[in-house]
């Protein structure tokens, strides 16, 4: 079948080499107007002048995009779409001054997200992730990473990893499958006669050769920070993910300063997430490296952190930078990306292309899909998303709206009826 996308008010193409952006070039943002767009089955075949496009194709279906904006799905490449019971009391206690290590003492924290998920059933958990990834989707995000990681047993963990199995059969998004075992000692581990080493090797000698046996994730991720996971730790569990098969996401210097960001660069990580505290090295060492700076300023706002990541430094250093909801339970319950790319735009200073092509062709590349997705270019997959505005200044500017009309996830309507 093929579908002729006309009469947009703008097509952002974000359109140029498939791969991630870097620096300056992360403003190039094209813009397109009196434009149109082919799809013919799954693929983008054509972008070009409408007059040109139309007298072309002339046995196309027309999508009528009615002076609406066209652009690419945005891609989140860090929400961790997998849990039970929302956090919501923490975030009074957060608000009244509460600190992290009060409310972990008084039974909230990640340690009751993995209490709650290990009680629930796969078609629970099923039941529960349906709904939280229509409303991602719902923004505009046609390609979401999953984690695992409240899981924190073998059981549990092949358990939340096999709910995006099912998720990726039940749902029109493309899905990215991460493993994140790592994402905590589990409270059984902390205390003799069990010990972190134990976890570990549990992780590296059964938990990752069975997610690759049985082909349930794409990366392997870790929570590499103070007080959770060191960065020597980091690197025994990202070698054997490696050994694996997985691709590398590291959570790096979100909270404090401890080396993440240059272990990732020096390990070819294809991400370093957060980066709140990343250092001067960290910086340059992800400029001079091939690993996505993955920011996600919603965190930051939400904790009422006043500190977020250096986003301007990042991109004048040279390096590329995409950004992500983190949507998780606890400290970024958000589905609204457009509303991370408001953030990006007063909290982080992006420029309004440099936060676009962060969403898009950047995001794609920290799922290793540049080369697939994030661009309104031939061969891509045709990953579109619809929204309500005339202008692409208006997505950042209207914030915390919602004003996706529809998506089109490799050329099959996904979200919305248009
Ligand atoms: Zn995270």
């Amino acid at each position: 079948m093929t579908l002729l996308f006309d009469n947009a008010s703008q097509i952002v193409t974000c359109a140029g080499a498939p791969r991630a952006r870097r620096g300056a070039e992360m403003r190039d943002l094209e813009v397109l107007t009196d434009a149109a767009v082919v799809v013919e089955g799954e693929r983008i075949a054509a972008v070009g002048p409408r007059d040109a496009v139309r007298a072309a194709h002339p046995n196309a279906t027309v999508v009528d995009c009615a002076r609406r904006l066209l652009m690419p799905g945005l891609v989140d490449s860090h929400p961790h779409g997998i849990f039970g019971k929302p956090r919501h009391e923490e975030q009074e206690l957060r608000g009244a001054g509460v600190g992290y290590m009060e409310i972990a003492r008084r039974g909230g924290g990640i340690h009751s997200s993995v209490r709650d998920l290990r009680a629930r059933s796969e078609d629970e958990l099923f039941s529960l992730a349906l709904p939280r990834l229509r409303r991602l989707a719902a923004h505009g995000t046609t390609t979401v990473e999953v984690k695992s990681g409240y899981g924190l047993s073998l059981d549990d963990e092949l358990k939340s990893l096999r709910v995006i199995r099912r998720l990726q059969q039940a749902l029109p998004l493309r899905l990215v499958p991460t493993f994140l075992g790592a994402h905590e000692i589990p409270l059984e581990y902390r205390a003799a006669p069990r010990t972190r080493g134990e976890y570990i090797a549990l992780i590296v000698e059964q938990m990752l050769p069975q997610v690759a046996a049985e082909g349930l994730a794409t990366f392997a991720d870790i929570f590499c920070e103070p007080g959770v996971y060191t960065t020597d730790e980091a690197r025994i569990i990202l070698g054997a993910a490696r050994r694996c098969g997985l691709q590398l996401k590291l959570h790096a210097d979100e909270l404090e300063t401890a080396g993440a960001a240059e272990l990732a660069a020096e390990i070819g990580a294809t991400s370093a997430d957060h980066l709140a505290a990343v250092s001067e090295a960290g910086i340059k060492a992800l400029a001079e490296s091939g690993t996505v700076a993955t920011l996600l300023p919603g965190t930051m706002l939400f904790l009422g952190r006043p500190r977020q990541a250096p986003a301007r430094a990042l991109i004048d250093a040279g390096a590329s930078v995409a950004l992500a909801s983190d949507f998780n339970p606890g400290t970024s319950p958000t589905v609204n990306f457009p509303l991370v790319l408001t953030l990006a735009v007063s909290q982080l200073h992006l420029s309004v292309s440099e936060a676009v092509v962060a969403a898009t062709v950047n995001g794609a590349a920290a799922v290793g899909l540049a080369a697939d997705t994030g661009q309104i270019a031939p061969g891509f997959s045709a990953d579109l998303a619809l929204y309500d505005i005339d202008d692409i200044r208006e997505l950042p500017y209207w914030y915390g709206d919602h004003r996706c009309l529809a998506t089109w996830v490799r050329g099959v309507p996904a979200h919305g009826v248009w």
